[in-house]
């Protein structure tokens, strides 16, 4: 699936380049306007593969191998060669943006070393009223530096068509989501979903009018928090070989994007886009360490859909928190996660590893003896 997904990215975004748009890539988790991106004639570039050996050695002659090893694959894209990533090579401008140091330095050192111009986009990640004027100015700051690219002013009435595209296709992502579908499945269509963006939502629609329950009786049932599951990455297989299947996923390639959708009142009571796209980020409480308050959020979100789903089902979900070596915010977290959840009765594995192969044998004992002990 992945070669020929590459493969199709890459002439989807050839096709756009044809049509005189330029493609501007991120690493970014949230907050970042993929709408005002898009409103500028642009085409958002998700840097959402990772997952094996080679593209994290990669990048050793740039980074320590003490940087998590999502960054340092985000660098081994560039350097590997050769590689199935010649898509890369489209790519016109990159933004380097505040997520976490490990984004900041694989960012600056791609946008250096492989000479792709940067964009700038900073956050504080803390929810208070400077905060907020602080995001308004950043994003003053964005939509200035893609005008100048653009050559002409991003009009305002562009911008609301664009989020109301990207909120539609959100919306269909949920309902991607509620489907009685295996995990991998459900993964695939969310990142393919993430490459193509709103031009997927015919696909989507088509997905979800022929979908058909997949059972899966004999799989223990499972959410996903902490760090994503990228394009390339086996851990989906080994989850569902070692017994567990994902049903819920707590992370950005999952529910922490596509939950950030406005409801019909908002959409329509905001005159000025930009006061929308301030909206979400007021309240994107349950954001990756948006502060205050963003684990005790975690923890209310994850024991609300353990308990609804236990409503539904009569089942009980386990959760796997999972780790990327050297991923601070998500292995700093990850002691006070389990307490709290454990206090709840909901079993939590944490589950910190990096992406070599040598480690497969020792995760699944790991995980089969998590699903065994639920
Ligand atoms: S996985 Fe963690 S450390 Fe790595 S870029 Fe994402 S948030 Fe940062």
């Amino acid at each position: 699936m992945t070669v020929e997904l590459l493969s199709n990215y890459y002439y989807y975004l050839k096709e756009k380049k044809a049509e005189g748009k330029k493609i501007i890539a991120h690493m970014a988790h949230d907050n970042l306007p993929e709408e005002l991106i898009d409103a500028a004639g642009f085409v958002p570039l998700n840097m959402i593969f990772a997952g094996n050996d080679e593209l994290m050695n990669s990048s050793h002659d740039y980074l320590p191998p003490s940087t998590c090893s999502f960054a340092q694959s985000c660098i081994g894209l560039f350097s590997e060669k050769p590689n199935n990533f010649n898509f890369l090579e489209l790519i016109d401008y990159f933004i380097v943006s505040n997520h976490c140091v490990s984004d900041i330095c694989a960012s600056e050192i791609i946008t250096k070393y492989f000479s792709i111009p940067r964009l700038n986009f900073y956050m504080s990640y803390t929810l208070s009223e400077n905060a907020l004027k602080y995001y308004e100015l950043e994003l003053k700051d964005l939509k200035n530096q893609l005008e100048k690219i653009k050559g002409s002013e991003i009009k305002e009435e562009n911008l609301n068509e664009s989020i109301k595209r990207y909120n539609n296709f959100k919306k269909k992502l949920l309902e991607v989501n509620n489907l009685e579908i295996k995990g991998k499945t459900k993964l695939e269509i969310f990142q393919k979903a993430m490459l193509y963006g709103p031009d997927f939502l015919p696909e989507l629609d088509t997905i979800i009018q022929n979908s058909q329950p997949q059972r899966s009786n004999n799989l223990k049932e499972l959410i996903l928090t902490g760090c994503s599951i990228f394009i390339n990455d086996y851990l989906i297989d080994l989850i569902e070989e070692s017994g567990g299947n994902i049903v819920f996923f707590d992370t950005w390639i999952g529910d922490n994007y596509f939950s950030q959708i406005f409801d019909d009142a908002i959409l329509n009571s905001k005159e000025n886009p930009y006061d929308l796209l301030l909206y979400r980020y007021r309240n994107n409480v349950g954001g990756d360490h948006m502060v205050p308050e963003y684990l005790e959020n975690k923890v209310t979100k994850l024991e609300k859909i353990f308990q609804n789903y236990k409503k539904k089902t009569g089942k009980p979900l386990g959760v796997i928190n999972h780790i990327i070596k050297f991923c601070d915010h998500i292995s700093i977290n990850s002691a006070f996660l389990k307490e709290k959840l454990q206090e709840k009765k909901i079993p939590i594995l944490n589950l910190e590893r990096d992406y070599s192969r040598a480690n497969r044998g020792q995760l699944s004992t790991r995980i089969e003896a998590f699903i065994e002990m639920m």
